[in-house]
């Protein structure tokens, strides 16, 4: 058996060095101190191994007023093209800074050493580059016009995108960096301040984020990071009245709970929410790649993504031969620490969440589902739940309905393409979907009556930085990424000229 706990000698200096200051909020380019701080857990052994600040309504206010002074003072006064040169060297430096950022990212979270590289480190760089030439390309429109109620002379009408103002961002622990960075590229190319709260297990990589946007010349108080509760810091900064937008990637619950705050000062919201993605293998599928791509979708980060493929469903004619090669996959999976090179499945975040999910498991096999593998829970200290399928489900089971966001893939079969896709359609979310099938007709057919923000063929959970991500239904509104992103983080002002 691979060892499960962290051995943390194995950290670089970098990280030991960031792990060992003392971590308060960043508040208009400084460490700000607060009255109270928490605990950080290592996800593998449940032992304490730093704290961070937790803030208060008034730190929320404090770095609110830091935001709206950068918004007004030099950030709001810098030429695009030198956003654009600050948000490429940011992009450097996240790079430069791989190995501290990753491992501190993995400790916090859980999630493999290769994945907070790749995704957190990496795309962030990527997407940041992406986002840093929209600032230069932020245009408005002309038009010559004709209002019939002043019929002398001649007018021009023009349109102006001007950034929204302080954006407040909210986000989760599942891709923290990376989630924190859909939000503050978009606000930056935009030209607005930002506001973060990360989730309260994963603080650490956006305060040195933070950090490392001050290095790339970003002024003091544009990005400003404040740690803590969703229950405090989170309701203190969606209500705060100096507040012009919230960005928000979590739970339905949550989001639904911040529609309501958000509204009472008519605040702009983008709400990036839960999902339970199917996965849908047709008869003509190419199943060397379908069947571990159906595995990993739900396996990989540990069932905890939000486009996770939770839901499989396959054609009756090969569901046992499926079935069977993705369970071999589970079986096979290195469960281990997140810090070695040859683990493939890390904890989940906390004990609460390895609690919730095998209460979740709990509920399919009393309701009738059949555990194929996994299932029962692994002892000992770190919060591990083993990659685990349950079969012959129906619609109405909770874990079929219910966003697990643990390793956990609930499988059925179907005969027709019209129960491929009422059984798909079957949920509250609406978030990914992928097909998998070689057949022309079929994928136009299903692209189109798919209800989700992303339709995948013949892969899945692909994002790019170019297309907009975001839900149907129960999973959010707005998108994160691609130009849509950016326009959701301006106003537009219309102006008429007319002639004297
Ligand atoms: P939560 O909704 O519990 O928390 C998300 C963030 O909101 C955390 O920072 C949390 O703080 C904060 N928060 C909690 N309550 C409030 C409140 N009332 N007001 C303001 N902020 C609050 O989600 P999880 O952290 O459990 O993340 C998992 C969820 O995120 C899943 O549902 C997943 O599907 C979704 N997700 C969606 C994505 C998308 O793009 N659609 C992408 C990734 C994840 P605290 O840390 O104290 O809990």
């Amino acid at each position: 058996m691979p060892r499960l706990e962290n051995d943390l000698t194995t950290l670089g200096d970098a990280a030991r060095a960031y792990l060992d200051r003392t971590h308060g909020l960043h508040i208009g380019g400084n460490v700000h101190d607060t009255a109270r701080s928490y605990e950080l857990k290592d996800p593998t052994s449940g032992l304490v191994f730093a704290r961070a600040a937790d803030a208060s309504a008034a730190d929320v206010d404090a770095a609110v007023k830091a935001a709206r002074s950068a918004l007004a003072g030099p950030w709001g006064s810098m030429r695009p093209n030198e956003r654009e040169l600050a948000m490429l060297r940011l992009a450097d430096l996240l790079e430069r800074h791989e190995t501290e950022i990753a491992e501190i990212e993995t400790l916090c979270s859980g999630r493999l050493l290769a994945n907070t590289r790749g995704v957190d480190v990496g795309y962030s760089a990527h997407f940041l580059r992406y986002m840093a030439g929209w600032s230069t390309k932020l245009a408005g429109q002309t038009a010559r016009l004709s209002i019939p109620y002043i019929p002398d002379g001649e007018m021009a009408g023009f349109t102006f995108r001007e950034p929204i103002g302080v954006v407040g961002a909210i986000v989760p622990w599942n891709v923290a960096l990376g989630i924190a960075v859909w939000k503050i590229a978009p606000a930056l190319a935009a030209g607005c301040t930002i506001v973060l709260k990360p989730a309260a297990q994963t603080p650490l990589s956006a305060l040195r984020f933070a950090e490392l946007a001050l290095k790339a010349g970003i002024p003091e108080g544009v990005i400003n990071i404040v740690t803590g509760s969703g229950a405090e810091t989170g309701i203190a900064l969606v209500r705060h009245p100096d507040i012009n937008m919230v960005t928000f990637t979590g739970s339905t619950a949550v989001g639904r709970q911040i529609a309501v705050d958000a509204a009472g000062s008519f605040k702009r919201c983008s709400l990036e929410l839960g999902g339970k993605s199917p996965v849908i293998l047709f008869q003509d599928a190419p199943l060397e790649r379908a069947i571990p791509a159906a595995a990993w979708a739900i396996f990989s980060n540990h069932g905890q993504n939000c486009c996770a493929g939770s839901r499989l469903y396959v054609h009756r004619s090969i569901y046992e031969q499926v079935i069977e090669g993705v369970a071999e996959i589970a079986r096979s999976i290195t469960i281990g620490s997140p810090l070695d090179k040859a683990t493939q499945m890390g904890p989940v975040v906390t004990q609460a969440q390895q609690k919730r999910i095998h209460e979740l498991i709990e509920a399919g096999k009393a309701e009738g589902a059949r555990v194929v593998v996994g299932g029962e829970p692994i002892e000992g200290p770190g919060s591990y739940v083993p990659p685990t399928v349950l079969t012959d489900v129906r619609a109405d089971m909770t874990p079929v309905r219910e966003e697990i966001f643990g390793p956990v893939l609930v499988a059925a079969s179907f005969a027709t393409d019209g129960e491929a896709l009422s059984l798909a359609n079957a949920s509250e979310y609406g978030l990914g979907a992928s097909i998998w099938t070689n057949d022309l007709d079929r994928v136009h057919h299903m692209t189109r009556r798919l209800e989700a923000g992303s339709i995948w063929v013949n892969v899945h959970n692909a994002l790019d930085v170019a297309l907009p991500f975001g839900g149907w239904k129960n999973s959010g509104m707005g998108a994160d990424l691609s130009e849509t992103a950016v326009l959701a983080h301006t106003k537009v002002k219309a102006a008429v000229h007319h002639y004297l």
